[in-house]
This record gives C-alpha cells, sequence and structure tokens, in this order.
C-alpha cells in the first residue's frame, strides 16, 4: 500500500503584495501622438564572411562562424568557397561544384548561415582581397567581418595586399589547435594602428582539418560527426578522396 500524496501547501500571500505585483505590470499607457520618441537609427547590420577551401567543409568551419557571430553579434555569416585558392595552387583539389555542393549541406538548415558564390563566379586566383570589395559594393549598408582562424593570420604575409585587405575589412580571428594564439604586441608591431581591428576571439576550438578528413575517408576511417552526416553521405555517394 502506497503512502497518499499530501496535498499541496498552500502559498499565502502577504497581504497587498499579490496588488503591487500586478500593478507593477500595468502597461504604460498609450503615447499622445505628440510624445512618440524619434525613431532609433538603425544599426548597420553585421555580417561574417568565412572564405575557405571547403575541401571537405567541417565542424571547425562551423564552430568558427559559430563562435565568430556568438562573440561580435554578427547577424550572418557568409560562407564563401574558394574557385581557385591562391595557397593550393598545384595541388589536387575537389571540383567546385562538388564543393560547393558540400558547403550548402553543411550549412543546412541554419539561419544564421549563407553561401557566397563570388569566388566561383570569377575567373583567376581568388585574392579575398577582391572578394572583399565585391562584398562591400553588394553590402554597402552592412558592416563586414573577414573571419578566420589563428592559421590563416599567421600566414597573412602570404596572402594577396594584406594591409589594403585590413583596411577593407575588420577580421574576426579564433582559435586553432596547432596554431600559437595571436599576439596583440606582435599585431601593432606589423600593422601599426588598424591592429586594432583585429578582434582575437577565445573559446573552444576543434582539432579537425579537412585534409585529416581526407585523408580518413582515404584509408576507409570513420569520419562521423566531424563533418555534417549530410556531406559525409555526398562524400561517399560521389566517392570523394578515394584513392
Ligand atoms: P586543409 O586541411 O585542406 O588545409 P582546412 O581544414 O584548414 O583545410 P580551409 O577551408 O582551408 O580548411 O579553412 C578555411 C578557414 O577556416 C581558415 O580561416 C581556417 O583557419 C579555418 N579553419 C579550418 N579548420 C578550422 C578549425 N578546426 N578550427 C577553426 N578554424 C578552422
Amino acid at each position: 500500500m502506497g503512502r497518499g500524496v499530501s496535498p499541496p501547501a498552500t502559498v499565502t500571500l502577504r497581504p497587498g503584495l499579490a496588488e503591487s505585483f500586478l500593478e507593477e505590470r500595468v502597461p504604460d499607457p498609450k503615447p499622445e501622438p505628440g510624445d512618440l520618441p524619434e525613431a532609433a537609427p538603425r544599426r548597420p547590420e553585421r555580417i561574417g564572411v568565412l572564405g575557405g577551401t571547403f575541401d571537405p567543409p567541417h565542424v571547425g568551419h562551423l564552430w568558427l562562424a559559430t563562435l565568430a557571430a556568438d562573440a561580435m553579434g554578427l547577424e550572418r555569416v557568409v560562407f564563401m568557397p574558394a574557385a581557385q585558392p591562391p595557397h593550393k595552387q598545384g595541388q589536387p583539389i575537389t571540383s567546385a561544384a562538388s564543393r560547393l555542393l558540400m558547403t550548402r549541406l553543411a550549412i543546412g538548415a541554419e539561419g544564421l548561415f549563407e553561401l557566397s558564390l563570388i569566388e566561383m563566379e570569377r575567373s583567376g586566383p581568388s585574392f579575398t582581397v577582391d572578394s572583399v570589395e565585391e562584398l562591400r559594393a553588394l553590402y554597402e549598408d552592412a558592416s563586414l567581418f573577414l573571419v578566420m582562424a589563428a592559421d590563416s593570420l599567421a600566414q597573412i604575409d602570404s596572402w594577396h595586399e594584406p594591409d589594403r585587405l585590413l583596411s577593407l575589412i575588420e577580421w574576426v580571428v579564433g582559435p586553432r589547435p596547432g596554431a600559437a594564439p595571436p599576439d596583440r604586441a606582435a599585431l601593432h608591431e606589423r600593422f601599426g594602428p588598424a591592429a586594432e581591428r583585429i578582434h582575437l576571439v577565445n573559446g573552444p576550438a576543434l582539432d579537425v582539418s579537412s585534409s585529416e578528413i581526407r585523408q580518413r575517408v582515404a584509408a576507409g576511417r570513420a569520419i562521423r560527426y566531424l563533418v555534417p552526416r549530410a556531406v559525409e553521405e555526398l562524400i561517399s555517394e560521389q566517392h570523394l578522396y578515394r584513392p
């Protein structure tokens, strides 16, 4: 025989407490036409831009975009796959069509993320500085932020016109395992006062790379959870990265 359930204890409110509680919630009286506050100027939209080869896109890319958006209050992050990554000239890379499709699938239904084809639609090497000029014309009222991880920042002097790039767009730099955390003093020495336009973001870092995923697929090893499921399925269907 189970014991009976005791009735709920009655809560007695101090006299007048409920009334004062309700009073606090009485909505403000409707403003008269004359005292409407002036409309606040709209803050420009804050958009992150994450360029890469995305061969394939993986959770490290998605997490970097999320971390940057969270730290910088970005309203969207545009994933911009490179047609011809300048750093990977001479290296075999997967077709633009497959990388685009994988990036589309990786973004999935995430409302914060978008895909940009601007580098795919341009011939010649995909210099980020050229893409940023295009994006600035496209989103002229927005504040743009170039998102990258510490390994990219460490190699920035091998990029095309890094100083002009920094003058065109602020940078947001996230952590990456294997890359030393950026050094503020060294950035000031290199870029002078413009170093203020480089925002360093801290947070967890995922030790995953596209090259390791390619190697794992080639060796028949698991990549589940390193890439979104739809990307894993496409890799398998299209026999990508197989020897
Ligand atoms: P690969 O291994 O083929 O060189 P990758 O994994 O570095 O590729 P990319 O497409 O070249 O991927 O990277 C695009 C951007 O994403 C770069 O700014 C890079 O620093 C960043 N990134 C890539 N992997 C990670 C990760 N695991 N964590 C944080 N950022 C990352």
